[in-house]
């Protein structure tokens, strides 16, 4: 599934659990991402360095899913990260295609840009996309990504990695 992003413009949405976002993507991930994930697995079990610049969800290498797909669903539904809670929703704070995305203003003042992955095969189906929804999701993202540490984030994923598993006690 390749990605193909154009401007919001009213559009209709309706999941069709086929799970191919799923299979496709770099999944970026901020530190409350992280956290909140942290109640089902160990970070090391889920997180990656994509490009040195990003943490994402790690992927299978038999199908490159998602290591929460299971049977087309995700199996941490109330706390995924928040890129897929607005997926086929884009949000950014800059054009990410030619065409200009749906500017909308959030309640801080500033504005954001707003696509529709409309490879997704739910996109045309059921009830309109929320804007309001959208406005809010995208404010929660903003001030996560702002709130998120790169640079200490990779360093301790770094440091994690690497840390030496603690020797058992002997009886
Ligand atoms: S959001 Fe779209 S691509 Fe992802 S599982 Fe639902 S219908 Fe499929
Ligand atoms: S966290 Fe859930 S919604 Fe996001 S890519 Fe993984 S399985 Fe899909």
């Amino acid at each position: 599934m390749k990605e193909v992003l154009s401007p919001f413009e009213d559009h209709r949405f309706e999941c069709v659990m086929c799970g191919e976002c799923c299979c496709s993507r770099s999944i970026p991930l901020t530190c409350e991402d992280i956290k909140r994930i942290s109640r089902y697995r160990d970070p090391k079990d889920f997180v990656v360095i994509f490009g040195e610049r990003k943490l994402v969800l790690d992927r299978r290498e038999w199908d490159s899913g998602c290591v929460f797909l299971r049977d087309g669903m995700c199996t941490i539904q109330e706390d995924k990260p928040l890129v897929c809670r607005l997926y086929p929703i884009c949000v950014s704070d800059y054009p990410l295609t030619k065409e200009e995305g749906k500017n909308i203003e959030l309640d801080d003042g500033s504005s954001a840009f707003v696509y529709v992955d409309v490879s997704c095969k739910g996109v045309g189906r059921g009830k309109l996309v929320d804007l309001e929804e959208i406005r809010r999701d995208a404010l929660v993202l903003r001030n996560e990504v702002f709130a998120t540490d790169l640079e200490a984030l990779i360093g301790w994923y770094i440091d994690y990695e690497e840390e030496e598993p603690e020797e058992k006690e002997s009886d």
